[in-house]
């Protein structure tokens, strides 16, 4: 975990200048960490690119500094564990597993489709975790797609339930970073 969490990404080297429709003022406040304390959910949320998994990442690495525990996983991953698990038995001891982290951070929602079962699934860690961690969450998609992430309106409706009671959303509009020095080849908006 710690491995993949380190790679580099880290609050000093976020150019906020890049990204001027965000708060660095609000970032550095997370970097706090008292949303790990109060268990809230943190969503970062816009187009591929913009540094949000850059900065789930680095405030990881500050909970880590602080020495809490944190898991980091990509939302297919988790769900893929979490079915791993069901197969075999063993769902409720890999629930307690991920509710042992006093953060977690589910990278990637909203890029691939979620495989059949895996919105109940995740429902299910969610719930177990609700008022007793802290999570970070980070989506290309809107709320309003979630039904369609997750294949299951009615799961995504008690998902968001869940996830926008004890939460803050973090909006980022900008370009992407990757394709920072090839602007010119980008459709213009
Ligand atoms: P997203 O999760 O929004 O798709 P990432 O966080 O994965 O985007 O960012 C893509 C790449 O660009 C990563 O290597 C990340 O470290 C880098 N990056 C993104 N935004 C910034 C920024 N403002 N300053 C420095 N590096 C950035």
């Amino acid at each position: 975990v710690m491995a993949r969490l380190s790679t580099l990404k880290t609050l000093s080297g976020f150019d906020f200048a890049f990204q001027p429709s965000l708060d660095k003022a609000r970032i550095m406040a997370l970097a706090e960490l008292s949303f790990v304390g109060r268990c809230e959910a943190v969503h970062f949320l816009g187009p591929p690119g913009t540094g949000k998994s850059h900065l789930a990442t680095a405030i990881g690495v500050e909970a880590i500094k602080a020495g809490k525990s944190v898991y980091f996983s990509t939302l297919a991953d988790l769900i893929g564990a979490l079915a791993k698990a069901e197969r075999e038995g063993t769902l409720r001891e890999k629930i307690r597993f991920f509710c042992r982290f006093s953060l977690l951070i589910v990278d990637e929602i909203g890029y691939l489709p979620v495989i059949a079962g895996g919105g109940n699934l995740f429902f299910q860690l969610v719930n177990a975790r609700y008022e007793k961690g802290a999570m970070i969450l980070t989506s290309n998609r809107g709320f309003a797609e979630w039904g369609e992430i997750f294949g299951d309106a009615v799961v995504a409706t008690a998902l968001l339930d869940r996830l926008l009671h004890h939460a803050i959303v973090v909006q980022i509009d900008g370009s992407s970073y990757r394709l920072r020095r090839h602007a010119d080849l980008l459709p213009e908006h």
